[in-house]
């Protein structure tokens, strides 16, 4: 029989965390196991304010999962097909128990989920590291404590773009992405600061406008020479219709989609029609960001630097080597708890 068991964790951010939207320096986070017999599946749920979850949404949704309902963890797709119709949204819930269900299944099987899937550990991206938005001091500092990463995520989207690109660039010539969070309103402006980050070695734009600014958006990315990225505006597999020709790819996260199970589908389907494709995360331990982790030889571009921003991780996991994803022999989501 299945047991599921859960409770409240706070992650402490290394470094207080400034984007568009506002600044944080903890994030709630639920820690979710399967219990099976001997064997124990993790997973997580983190709940970033803006997505609208918290300790006791998470607490209310994870209540009404029965799982004694089920007799083998296999039944994946009735399993998952359960938990998401017992309440709307709750994605990041949602996610916890499906990534605690891929653990628990790929530790029965023996097997990573990378392997399961048949993807090749040799295509797993370069993941990018996050430099938030800081003075000019810190920022070249953050960059400083990155050398170990190929390409660098700058927040951008409150004024002052120019000038935290220009202090990046004082100290690395890396290729850089950034990351607007919906900061920037006027598309022409929009357009003007592409091709020049364009020229500053920036090699694609993440959110650069308004997660509803849709018209605007198409006329952008038509116009642009880099690719443009949902994430604000793209969450589950249903938004691939309406984010498919007004963005060049999206930004897939576990905590949006609700899951490994949705995460695969919505890639499969993103690569079918010709979108770019980012893998990413959000402030997690080493348990959601290793599940995420399995899916990115799937992946054009990886943002799995979570688990790097906290201070309380409780797993090993994934690993960066030269700036690399390194994925890990272990079964199940390839992670072990510290
Ligand atoms: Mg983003």
């Amino acid at each position: 029989m299945m047991t599921l068991r859960f409770k409240s964790y706070e992650l402490q951010m290394n470094h207080e965390f400034t984007i568009a939207g506002g600044s944080r320096s903890t994030t709630p986070v639920m820690l979710t196991e399967i219990a099976y017999g001997n064997t124990i599946g993790y997973g997580e749920a983190s709940m970033p304010p803006y997505l609208g979850e918290n300790h006791i949404t998470a607490v209310a949704f994870l209540s009404k999962v029965d799982l004694s309902l089920f007799d083998s963890p296999f039944l994946m797709e009735d399993i998952l097909q359960y938990v998401d119709q017992i309440a709307p949204g709750n994605y990041a819930a949602k996610a916890s128990v499906d990534i605690a269900l891929h653990d628990l299944a790929g530790k029965l099987i023996g097997q990573p989920w990378y392997k399961i899937w048949g993807l090749n550990p040799k295509r797993t991206p370069n993941t990018s590291f996050t430099i938030g938005m800081d003075n000019p001091e810190v920022v070249k500092a953050k960059v400083a404590e990155a050398s170990r990463f190929n390409i660098l995520k700058v927040k951008l989207g409150k004024g002052n773009d120019r000038d935290m690109i220009s202090a990046v660039r004082s100290v690395t010539d890396k290729p850089l992405c950034v990351d607007v969070n919906q900061g920037w309103t006027d598309r022409q402006e929009a357009l003007d600061m592409v091709f020049w980050l364009k020229e500053q070695g920036v090699v694609f734009i993440e959110q650069p406008m308004s997660k509803t600014a849709f018209a605007d958006t198409a006329w952008l990315t038509q116009r642009s020479p880099l690719p443009v990225i949902a994430d604000e505006a793209f969450q589950t597999v249903a938004d691939l219709e309406k984010v498919n020709g007004v963005y060049s790819g999206i930004n897939v996260k576990l905590m949006k989609c609700g899951g490994m199970r949705a995460a695969y589908t919505i890639m499969q389907i993103a690569r079918a029609m010709g979108m770019k494709i980012m893998i990413g995360c959000m402030t997690e331990t080493s348990c959601a960001v290793t599940a995420a982790a399995q899916l990115s030889p799937l992946a054009d571009w990886a943002d799995l630097d979570g688990n790097l921003l906290i201070g309380n991780d409780l797993f090993s996991g994934i690993r960066i080597t030269d700036g690399k994803v390194m994925l890990p022999e272990t079964p199940g989501i390839g992670i072990r708890p510290l």
